[in-house]
């Protein structure tokens, strides 16, 4: 579906619509994936960063952040214990952390998929060079998550310290895409000095970028750093965005985000009924868990991963929808 400039500042502004909004988007999710969420397994492998972004709570800034990297067993036996609890896609998501050289990201990578060869591997590591990530990808990793954060580049230089740029985001996704990865981009609703008009923007840069996955979620406060006295995103505008990602992308891959389920204990069921089809259970070691936190209060720190996996079950089924344990890949092309 595509909706004009003039639509979509409404959709995004009003909550008028927003229930038939959200039927339409059940709808057409409900047309390509049935009632299917699939799950993915999150292993946040490291909380060292060398970037100073403004919103996030592992910064390299905060001085006050534990830091802890997992080694490569540590990994492995997140990804056994997964796959015991039926996940077939593990996230590896974590700081860019200049210690992993990308010849123990490609070991690491090779050996999940010689022990799980029915698994998709997906990295979340922040920006690489070309070279790097098909190192990656040829060491058999399947898909690749970054958001973009924001497509416009006033907008990205008030997020992030001038050392970053939405230019060479925007050429990490590109080259991604160029090596083959399935791709995941995204931004987040409500970050300080977003407009209607940057999330529209953000929909445009999406339509041209064609990703697998789609992932937003609100902006939430970290209190150390510069950004603590900002307002965390709205819940509604949140899930008003997650439908209208459906709807214009009806094949996509959406989760119902952690940071979702963290600005209100039903978000994660609210985001599935708005059209999203992936949820991604935390599969940490618990003892690392606190510290990976991008902003105040994240849930699931305490949980083991049975758990989460056990709670998520139940929070899908109660919404009217159920886990499938299968790779999940996307359904066609967008
Ligand atoms: N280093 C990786 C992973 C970043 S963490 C990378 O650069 O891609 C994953 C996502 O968490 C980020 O892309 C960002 O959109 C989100 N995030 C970070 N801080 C946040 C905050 N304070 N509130 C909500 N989401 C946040």
């Amino acid at each position: 579906m595509n909706f004009s400039d003039n639509e979509l500042k409404q959709l995004i502004e009003s909550n008028e619509y927003e229930q038939e909004l959200f039927t339409k988007a059940d709808n057409v999710r409900r047309a390509h994936y049935g009632t299917d969420v699939y799950i993915r397994g999150l292993i946040e492998i490291s909380n060292y960063c060398r970037n100073d972004c403004y919103y996030c709570g592992i910064r390299k800034g905060n001085q006050h952040v534990e830091r802890y990297r997992l080694n490569k067993d540590e990994i492995l036996s997140c990804c056994k214990e997964g796959y015991r609890l039926g996940f077939r896609t593990f996230v590896l998501q974590g700081g860019e952390d200049a210690t992993f050289s990308d010849a123990w990201i490609c070991d690491t990578v090779s050996e999940i998929k010689r022990l799980h060869p029915d698994c998709a591997v997906t990295l979340s590591l922040g920006e690489k060079s070309y070279d790097s990530y098909k190192a990656y990808y040829d060491a058999g990793a399947d898909r690749y998550l970054l958001r973009h954060e924001t497509a416009n580049a006033e907008h990205y230089h008030l997020l992030h310290p001038n050392s970053m740029s939405l230019e060479n985001r925007k050429n990490c996704l590109w080259d991604l895409k160029k090596i083959g990865y399935e791709v995941g981009s995204g931004f987040m609703v409500g970050s300080p000095h977003q407009t209607t008009e940057n999330l529209i923007e953000d929909l445009r840069f999406l339509q041209e970028l064609q990703p697998d996955m789609i992932g937003i979620g609100p902006y939430i406060s970290h209190q150390n750093t510069p950004f603590r006295d900002y307002k965390n995103g709205d819940l509604h505008q949140c899930l008003r965005l997650i439908a209208i990602l459906r709807l214009m992308f009806p094949y996509a891959l959406i989760p119902a985000t952690t940071a979702l389920g963290t600005i209100d204990s039903e978000g994660r069921e609210l985001g599935l009924k708005a059209g999203a089809n992936v949820v991604m259970p935390n599969l940490s070691p618990v003892k690392v868990r606190k510290q990976y936190e991008l902003y105040d209060h994240k849930i699931c720190t305490n949980e083991e991963a049975a758990e989460c996996r056990m709670c998520l079950e139940n929070r899908v089924a109660a919404a009217g929808y159920h886990i499938v344990t299968h790779i999940g890949n996307a359904k066609n092309k967008m």
